[in-house]
């Protein structure tokens, strides 16, 4: 192709925001460089997501907006990618017919190839299930995005059929990438100057299962944990009923596998559980929950919870509240039931009306809020190593980045640390969703523990 500038935008998880990386990897390789804006761009990528109907609708917004950028000028290229195009396919295409481009979950490989024969022959094309054979017009490999982090996927798919969730519907069965591979991207990334690795999949617990390997995600860990050069590595998603032992005394042991474990719970309450099949009642999410404890004592804990599931009465609500009230997760990411159809929650009786939903979101996420402002005050006084990110978005004098348990930290630059170095932060200031804090002169932090002279502003 000739040379092209391309823009990619992304909804959705962590996963959604690595395959676009690849998407993008693919298209300089193909003479494309990425535009300052996606207005400026010849080809737009929408890497889209269809977990909940909020965001379906963000995406439909979005198509709509880019009619006239496509219209002004038809030889520009729409391509939409991602959740949404393997679920809607076809139906995209005849609601927006300025789409050129429908591609599924299991086109990354071939999107170069594809992208590259639109071009030559304008003909509109959707490929939902199974993966078309690449040509050689390039390689799957990601152009990052972030200066810092590295996602690097271990896994794709999901096999758990949990009973509101259409992702095992749109991205297919479980399967795991060779941990040779993954290590060679890795090593890849730390070479390329990538401080933070982090491994990625819908269920990392069961890496390895699809091949016959059992306790291959401890392995794994372990194995990148010996990569010369990481600076931190996190993962993301742990199912509770597959977390093992094995992974914790790993990360315990471990030299740079940080201690923050996302552990979605969903709900607190068991019979809830069962109608969700999660696999695991409120006794076994509670015992693991111990077990985390024991094995990692400071580890910062995150969840998910759905609220307002079919037929979810006041006493199961109240077991999510009651349970959130005795973990004391860091944060709680609260979703909104959505309906989404072809699930089999999507037909269960008494679903309930959105004002509920929105009134038992406000109660958890006001719970949810006091216990996250309560425990970042207690790390008011410490100090901390925090991996530079780069600079705030809203004030250019002040820098941020993330403590080893994922906090958020902004403090004022004193230009002594680049992106990609551990500061050391005083922490002096506790909000419930981030932290602030100063540099360190030095490294002493019983200079700081406990100073009776910090106080929260
Ligand atoms: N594989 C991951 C998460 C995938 S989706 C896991 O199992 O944890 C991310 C989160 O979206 C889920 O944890 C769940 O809380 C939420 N979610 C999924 N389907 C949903 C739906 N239909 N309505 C509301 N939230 C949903
Ligand atoms: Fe969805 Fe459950 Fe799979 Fe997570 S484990 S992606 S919630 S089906």
């Amino acid at each position: 192709m000739k040379p092209f500038y391309y823009a990619t935008m992304t909804f959705g998880c962590q996963m959604s925001e690595s395959d676009a990386e690849h998407f993008a990897g693919q298209l300089e390789q193909l003479g494309g460089t990425r535009a300052a804006s996606w207005e400026e761009a010849d080809v737009v990528v929408m890497n889209t997501c269809c977990v909940r109907e909020s965001a379906e609708k963000k995406i439909f917004g979005k198509i709509g907006e880019l009619k006239k950028w496509k219209l002004d000028k038809p030889e520009r290229i729409l391509c939409i990618t991602g959740c949404l195009a393997e679920k809607d396919g076809e139906k995209l295409l005849k609601r927006a017919p300025h789409i050129d481009l429908v591609l599924g979950t299991q086109q990354i490989p071939a999107f170069g190839s594809l992208l590259r024969e639109f071009a030559d022959n304008r003909l509109k094309r959707t490929i939902t299930g199974e993966a078309v054979a690449a040509g050689d017009d390039c390689v799957d490999q990601a152009a990052r995005r972030s200066d810092v982090t590295a996602w690097v996927p271990i896994m794709h798919g999901c096999n758990n059929f949990c009973t509101y969730c259409i992702v095992p519907y749109v991205r297919g069965r479980e399967k795991s990438r060779p941990q040779s591979d993954i290590l060679a991207e890795v090593r890849q990334a730390v070479q390329d100057g990538y401080k933070e690795i982090y491994l990625l999949g819908q269920n990392v617990n069961s890496y390895g299962k699809d091949r016959g390997e059992e306790q291959a995600f401890a392995a794994l860990l372990a194995a990148v944990d010996q990569v010369a050069g990481v600076e931190r590595i996190r993962f993301m998603t742990s199912h509770p009923r597959d977390m093992t032992e094995e992974v914790l005394r790993v990360i315990a042991n471990g030299r740079h596998l940080s201690k923050q474990i996302h552990l979605p719970v969903q709900s607190g309450s068991t019979s809830m559980l069962k109608r969700m099949n999660r696999g695991y009642t409120r006794e076994d999410y509670l015992a693991l929950i111990a077990k985390v404890r024991q094995y990692l004592p400071t580890a910062t804990l995150t969840t998910d919870i759905i609220v307002g599931f079919p037929g979810e009465t006041e006493e199961e609500f109240a077991d999510t509240m009651s349970l959130v009230r005795e973990v004391q997760f860091d944060m709680s990411y609260i979703f909104l039931y959505s309906k989404r159809s072809g699930t089999p929650a999507a037909a269960f009786e008494n679903q309930l009306p959105l004002e509920e939903k929105k009134r038992r979101f406000q109660a958890l996420n006001g719970l949810q809020s006091e216990i996250s402002l309560q425990l970042n005050r207690q790390m008011l006084g410490q100090l901390l190593p925090v991996l530079v990110e780069g600079p705030s978005k809203n004030d250019q004098r002040v820098l941020t980045g993330r403590t080893d348990g994922n906090k958020l930290v902004l403090w004022p630059d004193t230009g002594r640390h680049k992106v990609g170095d551990l500061a050391k932060i005083r922490i002096t200031k506790a909000q419930t969703w981030l932290l602030k804090g100063q540099e360190a002169d030095d490294d002493k932090p019983e200079l700081y523990a406990n100073d009776g002279a910090i106080q929260e502003h």
